[in-house]
């Protein structure tokens, strides 16, 4: 399954589309500067392109078609994750979006004034431009959920924290509890057993205490300002700072904003900007800001790992990720050389050579006799956010019947064997196709029949291929008393005691004993199709077919699951009628009383025979 994932920034957008089954992120692009003179689009790793961008809609529009086409002939998408900031109290899990989240998600932005506007374009945009898949919304703060009353509580007036909603949400929920698994199924245990703590550190920075699976404890608060020293946000700073700011220096809010989320952190400190590469590189080559920046950065970090630590009493795994916990050696060492006392022994060697990529995502940076583990994970948001979409989706898909099945309408045809073609067309004659069908390796071909039956013959019956090892006339109930004859309703390969029938080619005639069947209706889908649909091959389902004509419901629909099918359902002409359906119908299972919808039948067929009826 293919899931688009959006993640908005106030002037960026972040897409990928991302195969489900594996999270394995197929291609991505990224759009700058949206809303500013120049905008840039980067596909994957080419060059960076200039487009037009106003807003986010626009940027979408661009990014869509390029990521489809890399995708190739067989592109769809079948869901869109997004990526959202802010939950609130509200939004605990990830969510389908309608209008009314939407809504809501924007009643939030009061808590996060920079993001959340932003994630609302992105959805908006996506909502319009692909509109009839299951859109849903993944949020920062739900891994949170569980923080403790303790934990998220300020020790503010409760009158005020109660009246104004003040209090710790934590954020980058979506990769402190996807590197929290990973690292758990790299120790071969159960998250549920172990103690982590997460440190994402990125251009944002929070660390996270993972209890037996659930966040106990994290850096960051109600907006991502606080905790960890970061790029540019100042993280713990004593609020005495900020009043005293504003009484001697007369400073108001824009300018304190402007101070503590993009002036401080590393910038601030190093006075180089916020990449740790370059602070790095000039601290090493004697630069006293830029090692004092360092010092700072990692001290902080050490001074939550030791707290959270006593928070759980006890710590089993400390993992390092996003581009500086992935890829700053010096950072790792400078923050894990004194913390034995916790039991955990950076190996210098490993921590040089690590290295952690899509292939190889976990990596230990521990010695052997260490008892608690140090290890680097490349975190993946795409990918989290991607199963989590496909998971939420399908069950919403299946719980509201809005999976959707592809209707095509069958007319009569034939099916030969090689046998009964040479008979009615000269020996050695070869069927020719015309068209391809739906099915794989299935095909109408240019040979017609006349079909002749006690009553009646229709003329100008289509011969589909290849041929097979039995000979098999598929006719609707209209055409068997047209013809005469009282054919079985049965699925495709089982003919036995059905009626025969007169055929005529170009060169000949045969006397069939048997063959004429009505054509059971039914669904052809693949493994996975049936997986998602929850249904098993020979099932019997209800369906419901909307149509521009008129909605039925068709009982006694066969299920027939093969890897080679294309998910498509097959009626006939007078079923077809009675619908009144043009092409282009879509159909849904019904749901009953959860699996009672179906029957389970022993369904006698012939799975190889039988595709492409
Ligand atoms: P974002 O939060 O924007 O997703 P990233 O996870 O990409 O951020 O992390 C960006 C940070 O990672 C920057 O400070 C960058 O300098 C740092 N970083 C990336 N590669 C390295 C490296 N090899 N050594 C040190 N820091 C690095």
């Amino acid at each position: 399954m293919h899931i688009l994932v959006i993640n908005c920034g106030s002037s960026s957008l972040k897409a990928a589309i991302v195969r489900s089954e594996d999270t394995r992120t197929m291609v991505s692009a990224r759009v700058e500067r949206i809303g500013e003179t120049d905008p840039r689009l980067k596909l994957d790793s080419e060059a960076p392109e200039a487009i037009a961008a106003a807003d986010h809609g626009a940027a979408l529009a661009a990014v869509l078609p390029r990521l489809l086409d890399r995708l190739g002939a067989d592109a769809s998408i079948r869901a869109v994750g997004h990526r959202v900031v802010h939950g609130g109290e509200k939004f605990v899990h990830p969510t389908v979006l309608t209008d009314d989240v939407e809504a809501t998600i924007e009643q939030l932005i009061p808590l996060a004034p920079l993001h959340n506007p932003a994630n609302l374009a992105g959805i908006r945009a996506a909502r319009r431009l692909v509109p009839d898949v299951p859109h849903v919304a993944v949020f920062d703060t739900a891994f949170h959920a569980t923080l403790p009353r303790r934990a998220r509580t300020y020790a503010l007036p409760i009158e005020l924290t109660e009246q104004h909603g003040v209090r710790r949400y934590g954020f980058h929920g979506i990769s402190h509890h996807y590197v929290a698994q990973r690292a758990a199924a790299f120790m071969d245990a159960d998250l549920r057993d172990l103690r982590i703590i997460t440190c994402h550190l990125g251009n944002g920075c929070s660390v996270c205490a993972v209890e037996y699976g659930r966040s106990v404890e994290t850096s960051m608060g109600m907006t991502p300002l606080e905790g960890l020293v970061m790029g540019t946000r100042v993280g713990d700073i004593d609020a005495g700072v900020l009043i005293d700011l504003m009484r001697s220096q007369d400073w108001d809010v824009d300018a304190l904003d402007e101070v503590l989320n993009r002036k401080s952190g590393l910038a601030g400190l190093s006075g180089v900007g916020n990449d740790m590469r370059d602070i790095e590189q000039r601290a090493a080559e004697g630069d006293e800001r830029c090692r004092v920046a360092i010092q700072v950065f990692a001290h902080r970090l050490r001074k939550y790992i030791g707290s959270y630590a006593a928070v759980m009493g006890g710590v089993d795994a400390i993992v390092f990720t996003a581009g500086i916990g992935e890829n700053s050696e010096v950072i790792r060492h400078r923050v894990a050389q004194r913390l034995e006392f916790l039991g955990a022994v950076l190996d210098e060697d490993l921590n040089r050579d690590v290295a952690v990529d899509a292939d190889n995502p976990v990596a230990e940076i521990s010695t052997r006799n260490s008892r608690t583990r140090l290890l680097t994970v490349r975190t993946d948001e795409e990918g989290a956010i991607a199963a989590e979409t496909a998971h939420i989706a399908l069950e919403h898909q299946r719980t509201s019947g809005e999976l959707h099945i592809p209707v095509a309408i069958s007319a009569r045809h034939v099916h030969l064997t090689q046998e009964t073609v040479e008979q009615l067309f000269g020996a050695g004659y070869q069927l020719t196709e015309r068209n391809p069908l739906s099915q794989p390796g299935q095909f109408a071909c240019h040979e017609t029949v006349t079909v002749v039956g006690p009553k009646r013959r229709i003329e100008g019956v289509r011969i589909l291929g290849p041929t097979r090892s039995q000979n098999q006339i598929e006719i609707s109930r209209t055409d068997e008393f047209f013809l005469g004859l009282d054919a079985p309703v049965r699925a495709s390969g089982d003919v036995e005691n059905s009626p025969g029938c007169m055929l005529i080619g170009a060169h000949g005639e045969v006397q069939l004993q048997q063959g004429v069947i009505c054509a059971w209706r039914h669904i052809h889908m693949t493994n996975a199709d049936a997986a998602l649909f929850g249904v098993q091959d020979r099932d019997v389902v209800e369906v419901a077919i909307k149509s521009p004509g008129r909605d039925l419901v068709f009982g006694d629909v066969l299920v027939r699951v093969k890897d080679s099918y294309k998910l498509e359902m097959h009626i006939d002409t007078d079923e077809g009628n009675a619908a009144e359906l043009s092409g282009g119908a879509q159909a849904v299972l019904v749901p009953t009383e959860g699996q009672a919808m179906l029957r389970r039948r022993a369904v006698k067929y012939d799975p190889i025979g039988s595709a492409g009826e």
